[in-house]
């Protein structure tokens, strides 16, 4: 069978041969859905292609593509293949009583377990479709499976976290829970009865073992079917599409068994949209599209900024000490409020709402057009997801920072830390100390992050986080009670082992909420300092991205530093 690239290539062809008259090109494309639809079968649409192209031997040699193995044409216009009179073979896979799944002798698409037992083809598409259907007001949940499904599959997960994932997911769906369990090899599937009970997986030996790719075999209508619905993508999709043929993709074998008997494309058009979103490397801004003009206006305005700080900082040091001092010493309301014990949560708590209020306008408000072209992802994003998903974020959010003001208000201590803390430093050492508390929360971040995704036992409390494959700025706070801890952990460990002045500790707040927004915005400005800074050592959003989409890769999310040094950055 002819890959996806050739038969593009085809089309192409056809389009450029009959430019005077673009008639041509729409009639093939007529022929090829009626081909799609099983309205004529291949000896007939042998015979309109031979009549369409009369005037062009070559276009009729290359529709060879488009035919099923046992047709061909040669270039003088003579055919072969089997009695004209034969049927083509039957899309429908038939599911038979024995279990065997022998799909893929008869020239049907199988999607195979990890040991290549499992499941049954139509299993499969029918989950698949029950999911998209449940889940039709909230489109990222079919996403976020398609992802699951797809990491399980390229291996790049392992099976316990998949099926925490899948719990985590279909929460409040069981009957999801259960089905996902024919994607499970039978020796590591929770019995039935205590799954519900369970939730997780008991970790399997087996956990790890190789998963063997499945074949993937289309049969011409699911060919056909994917011509089509890939004219309407672009090319950078067409060549993301082809890697997943390539790579006999099962996910997308059941994809395109599942919709390619569809009247209309949409629904084959979208899941292959969603499905090809895990297949976009995240690497670098070139493979964004990201003009390296604009990154250099960017990294130029950097410089300008810090060339104007240099300039005044004389000036911008005797401010600090004038801010510092009449914060630590004067009675009007900002002195007061900095001088709370609470300061500090209540100053990541209001930096948060800011921050996720800007990215909620930036989602939500401007217009799509304005803001995709900065979207890591710039297919299948529906700003109404986060809006929906957001329900119950505002106790999230308050559940994450309560523990910290109650923690404040049992402990009066802050009067004595401010009496301590003496001179102001100056600009360019409150900046070292902000730098190195970031530096050390990502360093404290990083291991515990790794232990969260080798140890079963510690993924199921960041399960939770993992849920949802697209990236949100309100994904930040997606973490469960234990994860919040953790995190806050880390951040006043880093402000304590770096001794930072109580000037730096007011600025380290709001940059790390800021950044940790950023993080999980799904968005790539050309002037995030993953752009800018040389070296490709700063991770952000893009690397943070791929950590999500996959798990197995960029378990920092500030520096780069750990992930090259243990082997887990994604090979550039
Ligand atoms: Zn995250
Ligand atoms: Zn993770």
């Amino acid at each position: 069978m002819a890959s996806v690239e050739s038969a593009l290539e085809y089309l192409d062809a056809v389009k450029k041969a009959n430019t005077s008259e673009p008639w041509r090109y729409n009639a093939f494309l007529d022929i090829l859905k009626d081909f799609k639809s099983r309205a004529i079968d291949t000896p007939g649409v042998i015979a309109k292609v031979e009549e369409l192209f009369a005037h062009d031997p070559h276009l009729i040699a290359g529709f060879n593509v488009f035919l099923p193995p046992d047709y061909r044409i040669v270039e003088d216009g003579q055919r072969s293949g089997p009695d004209a009179s034969q049927a083509l073979p039957s899309i429908e896979t038939e599911s038979s009583d024995d279990g065997d799944d022998g799909l893929e002798s008869d020239g049907q698409a199988s999607v195979g377990g990890p040991d290549g037992s499992i499941p049954l083809f139509d299993t499969a598409v029918e989950y698949v479709k029950n999911i998209k259907e449940t889940f039709a007001e909230q489109p990222e949940v079919y996403t976020s499976f398609l992802a699951l499904l797809h990491g399980y599959q390229q291996q790049t997960k392992s099976i316990a976290e998949v099926y925490a994932d899948v719990c985590q997911l279909f929460a409040s769906h069981q009957q999801l829970i259960h089905g996902f369990v024919h994607f499970l090899p039978s020796d590591q599937a929770p019995p039935a009865s205590t799954q519900a009970e369970l939730r997780l997986p008991q970790p399997a030996v087996h956990a790890t073992a190789p998963l063997a790719p499945a074949a993937f075999e289309p049969t011409p209508e699911v060919m056909a079917a994917l011509q089509s619905a890939s004219q309407v993508f672009s090319d950078a999709e067409r060549g993301h599409l082809a890697t997943l043929w390539q790579a006999s993709d099962p996910s997308l074998a059941v994809i395109c068994a599942a919709y390619a008997n569809d009247q209309d494309m949409d629904d084959l058009v979208d899941s292959l949209r969603r499905l090809l979103i895990y297949e976009q490397p995240a690497v670098t801004q070139s493979t964004l599209g990201r003009s390296i003009v604009t990154v250099n206006v960017c990294r130029a305005g950097w410089m300008a900024a810090v060339g104007v700080a240099v300039v005044y900082t004389g000036a911008v040091d005797a401010w600090l000490e004038a801010s510092w001092l009449r914060l630590s010493t004067s009675e009007d309301a900002a002195a007061r409020l900095f001088r709370l014990d609470s300061f500090e949560p209540i100053l990541a708590t209001v930096s948060f709402l800011v921050w996720l209020g800007m990215y909620y306008v930036l989602d939500n408000v401007l217009p799509v057009a304005m803001t995709r072209p900065f979207r890591i992802h710039r297919t299948a994003v529906s700003n109404k997801a986060w809006v929906i998903e957001s329900t119950g974020r505002a106790q999230e959010l308050l559940a994450y920072l309560m523990p910290l003001v109650v923690f404040d208000l049992c402990f009066q201590r802050r009067a004595g830390k401010l009496m301590a803390a003496g001179k102001c430093p100056s600009l360019w050492r409150l900046v070292g100390q902000v730098l190195s508390c970031l530096l050390v929360y990502d360093a404290l971040f990083f291991c515990c992050h790794r232990a969260m995704h080798a140890v079963p036992a510690l993924y199921k409390l960041h399960a939770k986080h993992h849920t949802h494959a697209l990236q949100r700025a309100i994904e930040t706070v997606r973490l469960t009670l234990v994860e919040q801890a953790v995190d806050v952990a880390c951040s006043i460990v880093a402000v304590n082992v770096t001794g930072a002045h109580p000037m730096a500790r007011m600025v380290y707040v709001p940059t790390i909420t800021l950044l940790l927004c950023d993080l999980h915005s799904g968005y790539d400005w050309p002037f995030s300092l993953e752009n800018v800074m040389p070296g490709a050592m700063w991770g952000g959003a893009v690397f943070h991205d791929l950590h999500h989409r996959n798990g197995r890769l960029h378990f920092g999310k500030f520096s780069k530093i750990w992930d090259r040094l243990c082997g887990t950055a994604a090979p550039s």
